[in-house]
């Protein structure tokens, strides 16, 4: 967790930036490293390292932890009495920057940060909702519900844990720090830790009088119902943040997020990357070489699509716009088909004559027969 780097150095701002210019730094940024768009060598580090700087940057607490202590982890700055860093035993692991951040911009979502102090609002838990669509909901989005259980605010207390009309006293263990100094000799000296307080479990609040609902824990499991878009263009295995959506946070600490991890069906028809659908077509070598004007399936229903005279096998024509849409906005990508030329198989008596007068044709001398005598004695 060694973190000397200079996030405002990394985001091109000054140290007394506002959260407007590292926001407009970083989405800058963002966009120009993002390995969706830049595959030059270092760009995908570089779009990890911008996305690092704004995570911190962009969270007012963690910006002040980092301003004052030159790391944004939580734990920083503890400790300082016994000479011994609860740090380095590290716990709150840093979250790497990926396609959910810049994902989540374009859903409203925003960083934050865990208070290292258990007795202070701490947000919920965030949940993941694994989202199973067919390869055409991937490219056209839907509309949907999704229901999951998850630890919601108790109605009866409004997440106090205590009894309506009671309220909860100031714990007396740990007079409402929420957490207990331990002190411990050891070979390297007398370290101090912090442990949560086992009377109030961090709350740093004793409910003398439980709420009869959720039995003084402030939260109850509930069935939960959203509303979700589906953006046009997801792809297998990308991700959307809901803000909010997850478990009830702890002393007023807010709903953790809700991650839905989508998971796009193949088709059986056509291969995507990205923007972009491809197909492979079969035509007859009577169409290749005379040309012809084929009917073409794409997503978003057949085209007539020309092939010119002389069309060799594994040529690729475009389809503009025929692909899927472009995530962020932008319209759509484009349909590639590769033709595949198909060499004609048990010809009849007739056919072969006109080949072989083809042949005669263009002087060409061929020492087959057509019929497939010689294999099918094997078959
Ligand atoms: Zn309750
Ligand atoms: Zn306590």
């Amino acid at each position: 967790m060694a973190e000397n780097k200079d996030y405002y150095e990394t985001l091109g701002v000054s140290k007394d930036a506002s959260a407007d210019e590292i926001k407009k730094a970083y989405r800058k940024l963002s966009k120009k490293y993002h390995p969706d768009l830049n595959k030059a060598p270092g760009a995908e580090q570089k779009f990890k390292e911008v996305n690092e700087a704004y995570e911190v940057l962009s969270d007012d607490q963690k910006r002040a932890r980092y301003d004052q202590y030159g790391s944004a982890d939580a734990n920083a700055g503890f400790g300082g009495n016994g000479g011994f860093n609860s740090a380095d035993f590290g716990g709150f692991g840093g979250s790497g920057g990926g396609f959910d951040d810049i994902f989540s911009q374009f859903f409203g979502g925003g960083g934050r940060g865990r208070s290292a102090q258990p007795n202070q609002p701490q947000q919920g838990e965030d949940l993941q909702y694994q989202m199973d669509l067919t390869f055409e909901e991937g490219v056209f989005g839907k509309k949907t519900t999704i229901k999951y259980n998850r630890e919601a605010l108790c109605k009866t207390c409004d997440g106090s844990g205590a009894k309506p009309g009671t309220s909860p006293v100031t714990c007396a263990k740990c007079h409402g720090a929420g957490y207990i100094q331990v002190t411990q000799n050891t070979p390297l000296g007398r370290m101090v830790s912090q442990q949560v307080c086992d009377v109030c479990h961090g709350t740093g609040k004793e409910i003398k009088e439980k709420c009869p609902t959720c039995q003084g824990t402030g939260h109850v499991n509930e069935r939960h119902e959203v509303k979700v878009t589906v953006p046009a263009g997801v792809e297998d295995g990308q991700q959307m943040r809901l803000q909010g959506q997850g478990e009830a946070g702890t002393n007023r600490g807010g709903y953790g997020d809700l991650f839905i991890i989508f998971r796009v069906a193949p088709s059986k028809v056509f291969k995507r990357e990205g923007a972009e659908i491809y197909l492979d077509k079969r035509i007859s070598f009577v169409q290749a070489a005379l040309g012809d004007e084929i009917q073409v399936k794409t997503v978003h229903g057949d085209v007539k699509m020309k092939v010119p005279a002389g069309t060799q096998t594994g040529t690729t024509f475009r389809l503009r716009g025929k692909g899927a849409p472009r995530l962020r906005g932008n319209g759509n990508g484009d349909q590639q088909v590769t033709v595949i030329v198909e060499t004609p198989k048990n010809m009849n008596a007739e056919q072969r004559e006109a080949m072989r007068a083809f042949a005669k044709a263009g002087g060409e001398k061929v020492s087959g027969s057509g019929k497939n005598g010689f294999f099918d004695k094997f078959k």
